[in-house]
């Protein structure tokens, strides 16, 4: 089994980079992925754990959320070069989007009577990546909400009253990016950006003229029509096939490896477009 879609305490995952690769091997995966969102800071302790586990091929990823006119899309770039300078640069710029966001969002909590702090919320992130995750952990901690879904429902999802834009590159400059540092780039999660199949392939034969790879036809979140339509489109335009569990380690329906039975052939042609740099063993 593969898992090309993981996050770690980098940003809003739960376990350690070496921690995620020990658990996929325990798992019995051969081939992980750690797409930390807007960092790569975790795949040097990750593919150096993947290095010294037999049988696993580990990649370095990134999770990028781009801005389209259809709403926010994540895409996922693939086995890329880490210490790329163009890649770094522009994620520490999203970082910082972020940081102003992320002061914002405290100051409408605190205007609307929750008088959470900043040094609260950091305890629940693990590295420079703090997102909206980590406030929904801190405001269910504190008895405000039960569950993640209801602190975004009631506080920080879009038209909700703490609710704060951030800067997010578009769909070209995250592509570009990925592709520059070496990696794949694949549309994750698709669902989550349309559902309307004309929409997505004009946009994704665009999107393949800045380099393109892929889309995660493989995901939680994806369902069995969805996926039949998803793998149609990816063949019909010479797209390749990602899949992944989007594994954070928070809930017990949380598990490694890509659902639905993703075939192991997936990774061949994938690993083939990747950086050496961005494999473990490879590099
Ligand atoms: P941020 O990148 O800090 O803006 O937070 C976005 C992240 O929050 C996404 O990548 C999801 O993992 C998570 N998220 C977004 N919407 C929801 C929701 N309705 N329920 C639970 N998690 C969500
Ligand atoms: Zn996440
Ligand atoms: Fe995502
Ligand atoms: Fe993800």
């Amino acid at each position: 089994m593969i898992d090309l879609h993981s996050h770690s305490n980098r940003s809003d995952g739960v376990k350690a980079p070496h921690e995620l690769a020990e658990a996929a091997s325990l798992s019995g995966l051969s081939a992980i992925a750690l797409t930390d969102h807007d960092t790569v800071d975790g795949t040097g302790e990750f593919l150096k754990a993947c290095d010294g586990l037999d049988g696993m091929t580990g990649i370095a990823g990134v999770e990028f959320s781009a801005e389209s006119e259809r709403g926010t899309l994540h895409i996922l770039g693939l086995g890329l070069d880490a210490s790329n300078t163009p890649l770094c640069e522009a994620l520490e710029r999203i970082r910082e989007g972020r940081d102003e966001r992320n002061r914002r969002i405290l100051a409408r909590l605190n205007e609307l009577g929750y008088a959470l702090t900043w040094e609260e919320v950091e305890s629940f992130a693990g590295g420079d990546v703090m997102g909206r995750p980590h406030f929904a952990r801190a405001m269910i901690a504190r008895g405000w909400a039960e569950s993640i879904a209801e602190v975004f429902e009631r506080f920080l999802g879009r038209g909700a009253p703490a609710h704060v834009e951030r800067f997010r590159p578009s769909p070209e400059e995250a592509i570009t990016l990925i592709k520059g540092a070496g990696g794949v780039a694949s549309i994750a999660h698709p669902v989550s950006w349309s559902m309307d199949y004309d929409f997505m392939r004009d946009e994704l034969r665009r999107f393949m003229g800045f380099g393109l790879d892929a889309i995660e036809c493989y995901h939680p979140r994806v369902g069995t029509k969805a996926r039949a339509s998803l793998l149609a489109l990816a063949d019909e335009l010479g797209l390749l096939v990602t899949a992944g569990s989007d594994f954070h380690g928070i809930d017990g329906d949380d598990v490694l490896g890509a659902p639905d039975g993703a075939p192991d052939s997936l990774l061949a042609p994938l690993l083939g477009r990747m950086s050496p740099y961005g494999i473990s063993k490879a590099r």
